[in-house]
């Protein structure tokens, strides 16, 4: 694994994630769809089966969306005083989309980083 990884630079798992590419050539695809993880880079080979960020993009998608969506509404309303039906309107498919674009950030940065760090469920070394 090491001798091929030599081969490439290394990728900066904050531009592989906002990227959605490869963590090791930051080249190819890592979603094949909207989220879906595909078998391995098109451009490298990478396996990319290693690749489990588990329930890790989900909750900081809540906490950041959260934290940007309501701050902004917050600060809206404070501000401007606007009718509750622009709050729907405004708020409401910016919740969405926020959410959604986070996910997808997320999950490729969570799993570059795995790649990086090379983390993966624990072992005993029965050395
Ligand atoms: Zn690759």
């Amino acid at each position: 694994m090491n001798e091929d990884k030599a081969h490439f630079a290394p990728v900066d798992p904050v531009k592989a994630g906002f990227s959605a590419s490869c963590p090791r050539c930051g080249q190819g695809r890592l979603f094949d769809g909207f989220s879906t993880i595909k078998p391995g880079c098109s451009n490298c080979g990478l396996d990319y089966s290693f690749a489990d960020s588990g329930d890790g993009p989900a909750i900081f998608v809540i906490l950041l969306a959260d934290f940007l969506v309501v701050g902004l509404a917050v600060w809206t309303e404070l501000t401007y005083q606007p009718p509750l039906w622009l709050h729907f309107v405004l708020f409401g498919p910016m919740a969405i989309i926020v959410s959604l674009w986070l996910l997808r950030t997320i999950k490729a940065l969570l799993i570059a980083l795995q790649y990086k760090n090379k983390a993966s469920q624990g072992t005993i070394d029965r050395g």
